[in-house]
Order: structure tokens, then sequence, then C-alpha cells
């Protein structure tokens, strides 16, 4: 149903068709491992890529599969995976792009998760990245593409800055270097942001984030376009033939034969989701359904009270600076104007002007706000990212993406916003008593 449709009517109907599910109206939950392969004619056809049933939950399940269908209309995408977390989704990507020997580019303003996987654990696996210092200069994207570079890392709109990345420029130097780029847009979401549109060749989520919203799950989606050439002489590892994918007269294929239109994800899904596991339960995804219908609504509200609150901290003594693309002064204005018509996200940082001790206190006096590391939540969430969410940031990577112990991350919920700033404002009265 897809062109048929507008955004806000397939996060609710997308990808069901409840005369194939016993006509119920609510997405079912297929709770059960291993599927029934019939005959042993049809196991035939289903263990050798020609007809596409579920075998085994772990490879895909029809409550999953859903939720993928319609993550892939929402985006106008070729394909979608989804996977247990935001970082299988990230990092098996990157190890997909790569292959083997290859090298990512990525931008230096990433969750610290994926910054600290980097130099952690990819090593580990023969995964080198190369870091962008400062992704507002293009050339520098230019300049570190290596011969054996295989993608372009970067986020939508990054945490805790909420800086924007000129992804249209960025795909072009991907596209001139025969590459892919690979976009995370878990603060944006599909309703603020379609990197497709801009040129991605990947979309990445933690679906854990504003996806879902209720902040009862932890999931990832990967999703493709559809039009990157996989035999442009830089994915050996697309072509290269395989025994396990053969066909019935024992032809040994490649990943591109098996899956000519979705090559990505379909390889994603034969060797990542296959061999390292991390596969999305079918109530959990049932969840992310859940969320999804609602998607719109809560995020237009949610950049509605970051707004209301952006214009609270900028009058208050005890902050010393606000960013966000909506505050006074901000460098990513224009950027925002282009990329995020409807609103720049939720996620807002302050400085904080006061001693320790009274940063300290005031974290603990809000009562609406919760301290907790998450974003994307219904609830309006409040953090340190210092001490806590970015804890693994070197001092090296801390001054690259700005970040000074001073800094005081919101997520916005949606709360009344007049609560919410009467939160805020109690709680700076008490740091300061
Ligand atoms: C949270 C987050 C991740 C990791 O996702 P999980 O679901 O927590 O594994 C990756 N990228 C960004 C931008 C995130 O905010």
């Amino acid at each position: 149903m897809s062109r048929l449709y507008e955004f806000d009517t397939l996060k609710v109907q997308g990808g069901y068709n409840s005369a194939e599910h016993n006509h119920a109206v609510s997405v079912p939950i297929y709770q059960t491992a291993a599927f029934t392969l019939g005959d042993s004619y049809r196991a035939d056809r289903l263990f050798s890529f020609s007809e596409s049933d579920p075998i085994y939950t772990r490879l895909s399940n029809p409550t999953v599969d859903v939720l993928e269908k319609r993550l892939s209309q929402l985006h106008g995408a070729a394909a979608a995976i989804a996977l247990a977390s935001g970082m299988a989704a990230v990092s098996y990507s990157l190890l997909n792009a790569a292959g083997k020997g290859g090298r990512i580019l990525s931008s230096a303003r990433l969750y610290g998760g994926s910054l600290d996987a980097y130099s952690s654990l990819f090593p580990d696996i023969g995964l080198e990245v190369d870091i962008v210092e400062n992704p507002d200069d293009i050339s520098e994207f230019e300049r570190g593409i290596k011969e054996n570079t295989r993608a372009i890392f970067i986020e939508s709109l990054s945490n805790p800055f909420a800086t924007i990345p000129d992804i249209e420029k960025i795909a072009a130097v991907a596209h001139r270097a025969g590459i892919l780029l690979i976009v995370d847009n878990t603060l944006a979401t599909p309703y603020l942001l379609n990197p497709f549109d801009y040129g991605a060749d990947i979309v990445v989520y933690s679906a854990t984030k504003g996806l879902t919203g209720h902040g009862n799950v932890i999931a990832g989606v990967v999703l493709e376009s559809g039009k990157f050439d996989y035999g442009n002489g830089n994915y050996e590892h697309f072509l290269q033939p395989l025994w396990f994918l053969r066909d019935a007269d024992d032809r040994e294929r490649s990943i591109l034969d098996v899956f000519p239109n979705e090559p990505f994800t379909g390889r994603l899904r034969a060797l990542h989701l296959n061999y390292l596991g991390a596969a999305l339960s079918p109530f959990d995804a049932y969840l992310v359904l859940l969320g999804l219908e609602t998607l719109s609504e809560r995020v237009a509200k949610q950049v509605a009270n970051a707004k209301a609150v952006i214009e609270y901290l900028e009058q208050n003594e005890h902050v010393s600076w606000v960013r966000h693309p909506y505050a006074k002064d901000n460098p990513y204005k224009a950027l925002a104007d282009k990329y995020f018509p409807k609103g720049a996200g939720a996620v807002v940082s302050f400085g904080f002007k006061g001693t320790e001790e009274q940063k300290r206190k005031f974290l603990a006096a809000t009562k609406v706000f919760s301290y907790q590391a998450n974003i994307g939540d219904a609830r309006s969430l409040i953090i340190n990212p210092t001490e806590t969410t970015h804890v693994e940031l070197t001092h090296k990577q801390r001054k690259l993406t700005g970040l000074s112990t001073d800094t005081i991350r919101l997520s916005l919920g949606l709360e009344s916003p007049k609560d919410l700033i009467a939160d805020l404002q109690q709680a700076f009265e008490v740091a300061f008593s």
C-alpha cells in the first residue's frame, strides 16, 4: 500500500493485511521458535530461497515481518530488517558494508556506544574505522576516504547537541567514491527526516528511542534504499559465490544473485543475523508496532515542548548556554531549515552555571523530569552526559564532540510544557537555595 497512502496512514496500517492473519485487527504475536516445513518438497524450496516463508524465528517471524514491511513503506525503502537492539543495527551494518578488510569512515559526533566500539571491539574482528573530526567540513570526508573504505557513517541529528551534517553533500562524496552512505536516524525518526530523500543508501535506528517512544523495549532496524550498485567493483563480498546459497542443482550463487533487490539486508539476514544472532522477539516487534502508530503525534508534541523549554532556559540566569538548532545563534539553523522543517528533535542540552555540588542538587530535585540514560521516551528525561551516557569518551573525543562537564541533557516527553518548566524552575531554586 506504500504508494497509495500518506505517512500517517502507513504508520498505522502499512505492511499488514488482516486477511492473511485470521482477520485479526491488531497484528498477532507469533510466539513460536519454529514453523512446520510441510512436506520435504516445500522444505527444499524454503532452504534454496525459492520460497520465503518463515522457518525459524532467529531468521524471520510473521510479527517481525509486519514491522519490517511497515518501516520499509514509511521510508519508501526496498527492504528493512528488525534486530534486537540499535547497537546490533549499527554494528551489523558496518560489518556488512566493510566485508573482509574494508574500512569505515565515520563522523566523530556519535552515540557513545558506537564511538567506543570503534576502538574497543571492531579492531578485534578486523574492522578499522577512520574518524572525521569536524563533520561540518565536507572536504574532511573527501580526504578521509581510502582505497578500501566501504562506507561513510553519520548520525542525522547528533546526541547531545543536535548538530546536523549536510547529508546531501556527504552522500555526493560517498557516491563519487562508489561507497555507501549509512545514516543513523535515531534522534530524528522518519517523521522528522527520511534520509533516503537526501541520498542515504542505508538507514539504521535504535527503535528503543523515539521510533517506539514508550521506553519499554530494546530494538533496532536497518533499511536499504534498493538503489545502490553493489556491482561497482567495491563490494566483492556481495558477488562471491557461496555454497549455502546454492540452487536446486548445487550451483553456488552470490548474495546479489539471490537477493537482487535487497542485497544489503539479504546479506545481513543470511550472515550477521543468522550467525551473530541478535533477533528481535515477536513480542518486542509488537511493542514497536504499537509505538509507531502514534509516531507523528508524539514527535510533534515533543518538538513543541522542546521549543517551549528552550525559550525558558534561554532567559534563565543559571544557564550559560543552550544548544539546539532552535536556540539563539545556533550554527545549525540553516541546515535545520533544510532538513528538519517539522522540527529538529526533542533532545536539548544546556550549560549549568553553578558548582558541581549545585548541579548534583539540581539533578536530584527534578520530579517531572526522570533521571535516566535514555532518550525519546513519552516521559521527559534529564541526565549529565559526561558522567553517564558519554562516560566512555576519552578526553580527546569529548573535546571533539564539545562535551563539557557542565552539560545537562534533556529529552522532552509528552507532559504539559507548563509542568516541565515549573519542574526545572523549582529544581534551580533547590540547587541555589
Ligand atoms: C541508543 C542509540 C543507539 C543504540 O541503540 P540501543 O537500542 O540502545 O542498542 C545507537 N545510536 C543512537 C543514535 C542511539 O541514540
